[in-house]
């Protein structure tokens, strides 16, 4: 499905990889840029961890965990088991093959590589043929305002296990931190053939992204249409809290809801058929598919699916 010029795609960890590698798979490697959530990076044990961008790394390369739905596969967690031993944190599970990542990109940065340098030069090692960039090199950092106080972002995710309810929601960092070169690149360039919104939890993977200075605009401004997929399947999130995220700011959980969120960018929406009915309250032309994505296939489909949707809406040249 090339010939369309290339795709930027907006991803964060588990959701978005599906469809990223979907996209991977039915579009020339030189035809896809993608996008990582970088808000949830942090430092632990020393090292620095990006959680998302290593999701996506992973299942570009087909390392990824298919039971867990993150980290890497045939895992095994020595070093952890060592660490409990001495008493040390484990609330992080880190495998051993995964350790591998973080130790050698904490090593690269000190050094005074750049994350899209030390991501590039990954990818490359493991064979991943389209880009796959952090959205920023420099820190960001989610925090949630819960009931709790304020907490750093894997502090509630894995620790706390998103228990408390969140407020609000900060990017720290944000406000100064540079959107990634070559994404503003392609997005000023001209000739892209779809912006892809991937189905990921909208509050914390998507909109850490959008947070960074100018990128709202120069999507608005890229000339391409913009798609996004819905995470939310028959009001309920596949894996993970955007549903009970999105109650807690008093929205109700829905297909339509997450469109919303983007409103200021969306041209085209796909949503799963089991939410026909919300399609009227979208507000954009909407596509209806089915979004679950459990086998290679189903990827490759829903990829299909968004390119032919954003192809639809192309404004003739
Ligand atoms: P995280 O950073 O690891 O939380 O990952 P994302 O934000 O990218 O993904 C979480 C979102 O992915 C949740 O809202 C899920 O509902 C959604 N999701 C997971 N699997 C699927 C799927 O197969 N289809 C769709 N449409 N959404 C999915």
């Amino acid at each position: 499905m090339s010939g369309g010029g290339p795709v930027v795609a907006l991803s964060g960890g588990v959701g978005g990889a599906k469809l990223a590698l979907g996209l991977s798979r039915v579009l020339p490697a030189e035809e896809l840029l993608v996008v990582a959530n970088t808000g949830d990076d942090f430092e632990h044990l020393g090292l620095h961890v990006s959680p998302d961008l290593d999701t996506l790394m992973y299942a570009l390369a087909g390392l990824d965990n298919l039971e867990t739905g993150w980290g890497r596969r045939d895992e095994t967690w020595s070093f952890m088991a060592a660490l409990g031993e001495l008493g040390g944190e484990t609330w992080f599970r880190l495998g051993d093959r995964d350790l591998a990542t973080h130790v050698e990109r904490t090593r690269r940065l000190r050094a005074g590589e750049t994350l899209s340098q030390v991501t590039a030069a990954f990818c490359r090692r493991l064979g991943v043929g389209p880009r796959l960039r952090p959205m920023s090199d420099d820190r960001v950092r989610t925090r949630l305002h819960t009931a709790e106080g304020w907490l750093d972002f894997q502090d509630w995710f894995v620790r706390r296990q998103c228990r408390p309810a969140v407020r609000a929601i900060a990017f720290d960092g944000a406000p100064a931190a540079r959107p990634q070169p070559e994404v503003m690149a392609a997005l000023r360039g001209g000739g892209l053939r779809a912006v892809v919104i991937c189905p990921s939890n909208p509050l914390i993977s998507i909109e850490p992204i959008l947070a960074l200075p100018g990128l709202r605009e120069a999507i608005r401004g890229c000339g391409a249409p913009v798609v996004a997929v819905s995470p939310i399947i028959g009001g309920e999130a596949v894996k993970g809290p955007t549903a009970k995220m999105l109650r807690e700011f008093g929205i109700p959980p829905g297909a339509a809801a997450v469109a919303r969120r983007y409103r200021d960018l969306l041209d085209g929406y796909v949503m799963d058929e089991a939410d026909a009915a919300e399609a009227a309250a979208v507000g954009v032309p909407v596509t209806l598919a089915r979004t679950r994505m459990v086998t290679l296939a189903d990827r490759e489909a829903l990829a299909r699916t968004v390119l032919a949707a954003a192809d639809a809406l192309r404004r003739p040249a």
